[in-house]
């Protein structure tokens, strides 16, 4: 469904993708894993139509998408849920959500995602009329995630979700992206939390300073040496 084909990203001198390929079958979970800095953020901001120094490949459904605007990539049906907090602080729970189905004009089926996006984040439903900025940080790194939700994507990229939440917060997490998945979405993950990533991948894929160093289904990885070694702690 996505097919990257020798992806190379600079920022300036830096060569941040050295010319990665992957792909992203329809229905899947895929992952990258990798340390800080190998360029797990930048193949989806590459992905998303964020970056202007990039070259090869990025094929979404048979069409070449890698010349295409954010725009563009969010209608052809593929949306990034960014890492950190990037909500809009001063609007309620409910109308980020709203902003989030902004391309979207089927009413019926909007208010259908918004219930499903409500009972997949209980919290969130609590909390509709209340300020985003006012919400704790793992709930605003939901709001993101349900706000990605509501564009109704195909494919679902999302970047670190599990940053910075609290243990309990992270297994919820990992148990939504199945959700996702279940649904019928297809999720392309990035997480420096590598053995839950993995366990919830059909496919993975190691990034190592710009290069993909290893890849093979989550299984497979998670009884590599050189993956158990590197990320998962021995
Ligand atoms: P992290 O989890 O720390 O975000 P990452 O694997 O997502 O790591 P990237 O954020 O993609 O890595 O960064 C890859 C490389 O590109 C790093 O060396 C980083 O310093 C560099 N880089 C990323 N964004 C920029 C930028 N806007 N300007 C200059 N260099 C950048």
């Amino acid at each position: 469904m996505l097919e990257i084909r020798d992806l190379h990203v600079h920022y300036g001198g830096i060569h941040a993708l050295k010319g990665i390929s992957l792909d992203v079958p329809k229905g899947s979970v895929v992952t990258l894993i990798g340390a800080n800095g190998a360029g797990k953020s930048s193949t989806l901001r590459a992905i998303a139509g964020l970056l202007k120094n990039k070259r090869g490949h990025i094929s979404w459904k048979g069409t070449d998408i890698s010349g295409k605007t954010p725009v563009d990539i969010v209608k052809a049906g593929i949306v990034m849920s960014p890492e950190g907090r990037r909500i809009f602080a001063h609007l309620t729970v409910l109308e980020n959500l709203q902003l989030g189905a902004y391309s979207r004009s089927d009413k019926a089926a909007i208010a259908k995602d918004m219930d499903w996006v409500f009972e997949l984040f209980p919290r969130l439903s609590e909390r509709r009329n209340q300020k985003g900025g006012t919400l704790s940080g793992g709930e605003q790194q939901m709001l993101a995630v349900a706000r990605a939700l509501m564009s109704a994507p195909e494919l679902v990229m999302l970047d670190e979700p599990s940053l910075g939440l609290a243990p309990l917060l992270v297994k919820e997490v990992f148990s939504i992206i199945r959700m996702i998945n279940d649904r019928g979405m297809t999720v392309l993950l990035v997480e420096q939390n590598a053995y839950a990533a993995l366990k919830v991948a059909h496919q993975a894929y190691v990034l190592e300073t710009g290069t993909i160093t290893l890849s093979g289904t989550g299984e497979s990885l998670i009884a590599d040496a050189r993956v158990r070694e590197a990320y998962l702690g021995g």
